[in-house]
């Protein structure tokens, strides 16, 4: 259990990847080819790379998770052939009303941090591409330094991140992510303000695979109370009072 380090507003946690920036910038189709290309230098042929990366990331929640499992796989070298060499400085930009909705949220109410699958150099630039850098005081990320390191959706990821933050209550957390997978996790621990981003009718790649984005519900899905939004402005709606008052 996480300990409260005496900071007791609440955090405000933001992924990261599809989530800032749209999925229409296509970052998880350039992110899906270089994971395939990467188990093709493996030696497999296109049909079975794209059937293990598939099955890795099903199992494991992430493709590099298989291949650190059951592969002689450097997750440093898998992650600078990866989001390592994906030219995001030409896919998203800068972005005045996002830094404004960020500037906007009340310090002296919550703290917002960045809780991402990607590795700790990805979602930096990232966040410094948009120019969110100073306004985010931390990250949870994949730590692929560590042997079998944790994920989004699995509980001892959630509890790492309130860890790492120092924050005890899960009450206090506020989080949205473009996985409705991710949120459902998060709420099923008591992270108590939620949000899907769903940004319905696009297109996202999952473990290789192109989808398109919806918010339907598997049949077993847990029924919660998580509303989703097409645009992070509609937070300012959703939670009012972690906003300045304008
Ligand atoms: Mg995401």
């Amino acid at each position: 259990m996480a300990q409260s380090n005496g900071d007791e507003r609440p955090i405000v946690w933001f992924d990261i990847d599809n989530t800032l920036y749209s999925a229409s910038a296509k970052i998880s189709h350039a992110m899906g080819e270089r994971i395939h290309a990467y188990f093709v230098s493996m030696g497999l042929d296109h049909d079975e790379a794209s059937e293990l990366h598939l099955r890795y990331y099903t199992q494991y929640g992430l493709a590099l998770r298989g291949l650190t499992r059951h592969h002689d796989v450097d997750p440093l070298d898998f992650d600078r052939k990866c989001d390592g060499s994906i030219p995001l400085e030409s896919m998203i930009s800068f972005k005045p009303e996002l830094r404004k909705l960020f500037e906007d949220i009340d310090r002296t109410k919550v703290r917002v941090w960045g809780l991402t699958n990607a590795y700790k150099p990805h979602a930096q630039r990232v966040l410094r591409i948009l120019k969110l850098d100073d306004l985010v005081e931390g990250i949870v990320y994949c730590d692929y330094t560590v042997k079998d390191f944790v994920c989004k959706p699995e509980p001892e990821y959630y509890h790492m991140a309130m860890k790492k933050a120092g924050l005890a209550d899960p009450s206090k957390c506020y989080f949205v992510d473009d996985n409705r997978g991710n949120v459902d996790a998060a709420r099923a621990l008591g992270w108590a303000h939620c949000v899907h981003f769903c940004e319905k009718g696009l297109e996202g790649v999952e473990g290789g695979k192109v989808k398109e984005i919806d918010n339907e519900r598997s049949p077993n899905a847990p029924d919660n109370d998580i509303v989703d939004i097409a645009d992070l402005e509609q937070l300012r709606v959703v939670w009012p009072e972690i906003f300045t008052e304008t």
